[in-house]
């Protein structure tokens, strides 16, 4: 089950190695709504003391949201891009 990051605290997370995945919607230029998601592995970080889990806390802030499942030893990063792209049906309403 996926978590908010900021609602698991470090004792869920210490001493654990988790896989980093980036997930990317990327946006309609139109509707500003969702087109498709890419995911992508970025690395692994092992939580060992709590200033690994402040960097990590810190380092949430730039992306629109992060998530951490904790079964599966697994966080999400969620952020978006504008691809220059648009639906289809998007622009036949043009
Ligand atoms: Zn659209």
């Amino acid at each position: 089950m996926k978590k908010a990051l900021q609602t698991v605290k470090f004792k869920e997370m210490e001493k654990k190695i988790f896989e980093v995945t980036l997930i990317t919607e990327r946006l309609c230029e139109i509707c500003d709504r969702i087109i498709d998601t890419k995911e992508k592995v970025m690395k692994t970080i092992h939580i060992s003391d709590r200033r690994d889990y402040d960097n990590l806390l810190m380092r949430a802030k730039i992306y629109d949201r992060a998530e951490v499942d904790i079964e599966n030893n697994k966080i999400y990063f969620h952020t978006h891009d504008y691809p220059g792209d648009v639906h289809p049906s998007c622009i036949e309403k043009l």
